[in-house]
């Protein structure tokens, strides 16, 4: 049976575990921390759960997949989560003006009814204010393409890159209907303990605390690390491959759950994104409670704050982040409740910068060969979101599969 390494086990070195040991491969699993699951895991506190980073994936055929043969029934969410709300003085369901709504439609429409979609396509080197205000105009960039994208990027646009995020809407492949999302009935930390314990079912070996040298390393090696960690791994053996990747920039992100002795009623729904320009921090609220149904035992928020410009944001003592927030929850919803509980979570340079930079360093690294041997896998590749990751870790299983199989 051959031997695959696997370093890191966050979702992408987890799932592609999964699929490299399901091919019959022998697969060795090193991760530097005490655990297994990277960004993901959910924190139980007395009134509920909190999750730490992502809150369920995107409901794709693969992700559905994945829960039914792993035995985990998954939650889908609410009626109530459909509603969603974008800040602009206070949350709307649509935040642009008659006037703006009409200056959009005439702006898109023609364009798209003569050319086709692909006329919209982003250039490459444009960040997505600038495609955003080229192609559907300064307001529905401000108040619709910047909250929503910052809110997924953890970044402003004015420094995302337009083409790694929209181009693949452009790429002319089938796009599947967009069914919801899902995760486990305990949170993401059920998705992870159900991948955990196949893995091991399987006879793949997880290595926690690890601090593994390739030199000592036989067979094909997947990096399922960051782009920095992957990096430094690979600086003695393969330095200008590693000069490329550590060029990539991550940034931070902190997600606060907050729990309330009473709900807020006035706006129910997904969550409310919230545009810069208001002299607000917070990049967005989701309002879990009415998202998942039966999984708290009192009203809860996530508010999510940090990104490239807003780093320091994640050194303030949690007295002050729990003040900040509360003067803009006030400001945002209204509301003044009393907190029953909270927890912090801050992710220091943890997330992929999904910037220009980004777009460079994956243009220079398809000009350099990728080392043999050697798998890149991870949230700066192919996208941030987890079913992406687990489209390529099925991608990986399969490339080596036929190259070592
Ligand atoms: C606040 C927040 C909210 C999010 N919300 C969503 C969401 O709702 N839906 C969604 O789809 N996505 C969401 N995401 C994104 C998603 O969570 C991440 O993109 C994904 O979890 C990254 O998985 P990964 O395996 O690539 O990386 P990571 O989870 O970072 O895992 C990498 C692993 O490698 C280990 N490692 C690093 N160096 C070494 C080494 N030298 N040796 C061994 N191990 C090493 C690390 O310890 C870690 O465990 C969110 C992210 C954040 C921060």
């Amino acid at each position: 049976m051959k031997t695959v390494h696997v370093i890191g086990a966050g979702f992408a070195g987890l799932t592609v575990s999964l699929r490299l040991a399901q091919k019959g491969f022998q697969v060795e699993l090193y991760e530097s921390s005490d655990r297994v699951g990277g960004l993901l895991g959910t924190d139980q506190t007395p009134y509920g759960i909190a999750e730490r980073a992502a809150n369920a994936l995107i409901r794709t055929e693969k992700a559905e997949g994945l829960f039914s043969e792993l035995g985990l029934t998954p939650s889908f969410p609410l009626e109530s989560s459909k509603k969603r709300f974008l800040f602009r003085n206070s949350p709307k369901a649509w935040p642009l003006t008659f006037l703006e709504t009409l200056t959009l439609i005439g702006r898109v429409l023609p364009r798209v009814l003569i050319g086709g979609k692909k006329v919209l396509r982003p250039q490459a080197g444009e960040t997505l204010l600038n495609w955003g205000e080229r192609r559907i105009g300064k307001a529905p960039t401000r108040f619709l393409l910047g909250p929503a994208m910052q809110g997924i990027y953890g970044n402003e646009i004015t420094h995302l890159s337009a083409s790694l995020i929209l181009g693949p809407l452009f790429s002319g492949a089938k796009r599947s209907k967009y069914k919801g999302l899902l995760t486990g009935p305990g949170g993401m930390q059920d998705l992870v303990d159900h991948l955990q314990t196949r893995l091991q079912e399987l006879g793949v070996k997880i290595h926690l605390n690890s601090n593994v040298n390739l030199a000592s390393l036989e067979g094909p090696v997947v990096l399922a690390t960051s782009a920095k960690a992957a990096s430094v791994l690979l600086a003695e053996k393969h330095p200008e491959f590693s000069k490329v990747l550590s060029k990539i920039q991550m940034s931070s992100l902190m997600s606060v759950t907050l729990f309330f002795t009473k709900a807020q009623e006035e706006f129910k729904g997904f969550g409310c994104l919230i545009p810069r320009g208001f002299d607000l921090k917070a990049l967005g609220v989701l309002m879990n409670s009415y998202i998942f149904k039966d999984r708290d035992k009192t009203y809860n928020e996530t508010w999510i704050l940090g990104g490239q410009q807003e780093e320091a944001l994640l050194d303030l003592p949690d007295n002050e982040i729990l003040k900040l927030l509360a003067d803009e929850r006030f400001r945002i919803l209204g509301q003044k409740d009393t907190l029953l509980d909270y927890r912090i979570n801050r992710w220091k340079k943890a997330l992929p910068f999904y910037d220009l930079n980004l777009e460079n360093a994956l243009a220079d690294l398809a000009e350099v060969p990728e080392p043999a041997g050697f798998y890149l896998h991870g949230n700066y590749l192919s996208g941030i979101g987890l079913s992406k990751i687990l489209e390529r870790s099925d991608w990986i299983a399969e490339k080596i599969a036929s190259e070592h199989g």
